[in-house]
């Protein structure tokens, strides 16, 4: 095994970010949007902190991570040298609110009662606060995590009146083994009816068709890592 040259590893990562970073713009212009209205989340979970700190000296800036014991070891120093912003896109448990607050600058994973109660206590006694996503389960997937569609307008109220948080994105994961589209789009009209603007939709199998669909942030790992 140790002399099987893999194809993914012949190519650099500069080649990678610039091929997909063209990939993004691409579509962007296929869809009549401004490609720098779209922002690329690179996924670092798995990843080690050599290889993320390549993706730092070219230039990257937002970062998602789906753990918060695996982020806050891996970022507690980057964070001190780089301006990154740092997005949990995996799911919360209340007891670890307070850490989530402290390091990540977004929250895309909100998605219970119990988790906006935590993150509002906490971000009173931190002083900090973390703009926030609502993860939706598009699907309704009764082993995913997320709010069902039907019920996402009266949580934003929630969130907003019980908790005083502003709710400021969606997010979602189409199931798998289906078309992304009709998923997007439902995200993409539960934002417009509620009056909210930031879509995080699309990782490396469908990136493009999320953009077609409005995405504002697009949560890339594989295609820019290679697999994990
Ligand atoms: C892992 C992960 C991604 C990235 O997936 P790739 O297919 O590797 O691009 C995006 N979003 C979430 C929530 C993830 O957990």
């Amino acid at each position: 095994v140790a002399n099987t040259v893999k194809k993914e590893n012949l190519i650099s990562p500069r080649q990678r970010l610039d091929g997909l970073r063209s990939l993004i713009k691409r579509a962007a212009i296929d869809a009549e949007r401004n490609p720098a209205d779209i922002e690329l989340i690179c996924v670092s979970k798995t990843q080690s902190e050599d290889r993320i700190k390549e993706l730092l000296e070219m230039g990257e800036r937002a970062f998602g991570e789906n753990r918060v014991q695996e982020a806050q070891k891996k970022w507690s120093g980057l964070k001190r040298d780089y301006d990154v912003s740092l997005h949990l896109i995996g799911p919360l448990q209340s007891n670890k609110a307070e850490d989530a607050v402290a390091l990540f600058d977004v929250i895309e994973t909100v998605d219970r009662p119990k988790i906006a109660e935590a993150i509002a206590k906490a971000m009173v006694k931190l002083g900090r606060r973390p703009k926030l996503y609502i993860e939706v389960n598009t699907g309704n997937e009764p082993q995913k995590a997320g709010v069902p569609p039907s019920q996402v307008d009266e949580f934003i109220v929630f969130c907003h009146r019980h908790c005083g948080l502003e709710i400021e994105g969606l997010m979602c994961i189409p199931p798998q083994g289906e078309q992304s589209a009709p998923h997007f789009a439902l995200l993409a009209q539960i934002a417009r009816r509620n009056g909210i603007k930031k879509l995080s939709m699309g990782m490396s199998a469908d990136f493009d068709i999320a953009i077609q669909m409005g995405a504002t942030s697009v949560r890339i790992g594989t295609a820019l890592f290679g697999p994990r």
